[in-house]
Parts: structure tokens; C-alpha cells; sequence
């Protein structure tokens, strides 16, 4: 299989998940669909070794693969230091340096760098 169709099959499964986590689910156990199709997601990105964009990245919890949406899958708040904290709703929160450098750029974030 060729590495663009790997990455349609992750688009689409990103597709579904936010489809089930945004028009389906209404509560907390409606959304195993959802995670399910994320943590599909992830095993083909690990399995072909394709690198998921970082934008994608950040919508996804590490531990339970639920999609962050604010306010409904997850809290967005402001920590003292700058620091933007997005909690999901098992408990895992990413942290994100938003004072620091507004300007700052992930490798893949900077012109050129995506293929
Ligand atoms: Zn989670």
C-alpha cells in the first residue's frame, strides 16, 4: 500500500471520529466509536510509521484516544505560567507553551517542511 493511501485511511478515520464525537455522541459511553476509530487511527500512523501533522496531534488524548473538543470532550483553561492546558475527561491533560513564543512553529508547521 502506498504512503498516500495510508494517509487517506487516517484522514478518513479522523473523519469519523470527529463525526461520532461531534454529531453522534451525546453521552460519555456513546463515544467508544469515536475513541475506537482514534485509536485505529493511531495504530495505522504507528504501523506504516506515517507522521501524523501536529494539528491532529493536539486534538487527540494520549491515554484514552478521545478528540478534544472544547467544552465538550475537554476543558481549556489558562494556567498561570502562559500555559494553555487542555484536560480531557479521563484526567490526561497536554500542556501547550502559548506565551512564550507566539510565533513558534512546529518543523512541520514551517514553510517547506511538509511533503
Ligand atoms: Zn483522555
Amino acid at each position: 500500500m502506498a504512503s498516500n493511501d495510508h494517509l487517506c485511511r487516517i484522514n478518513y478515520l479522523y473523519q469519523l471520529s470527529a463525526w461520532h464525537t461531534l454529531a453522534l455522541a451525546r453521552h460519555d459511553g456513546e463515544q467508544a466509536l469515536a475513541r475506537a476509530h482514534s485509536r485505529t487511527l493511531d495504530l495505522v500512523a504507528k504501523r506504516t510509521r506515517s507522521k501524523l501533522l501536529p494539528q491532529l496531534k493536539r486534538t487527540l488524548c494520549k491515554r484514552c484516544r478521545r478528540l478534544l473538543v472544547p467544552r465538550r470532550t475537554a476543558e481549556c483553561r489558562l494556567d498561570t505560567a502562559d500555559t494553555l492546558v487542555v484536560r480531557c475527561r479521563c484526567g490526561s491533560a497536554k500542556r501547550f507553551a502559548v506565551g512564550n513564543d507566539r510565533d513558534y512553529r512546529t518543523f512541520y508547521e514551517k514553510p517547506g517542511n511538509l511533503r
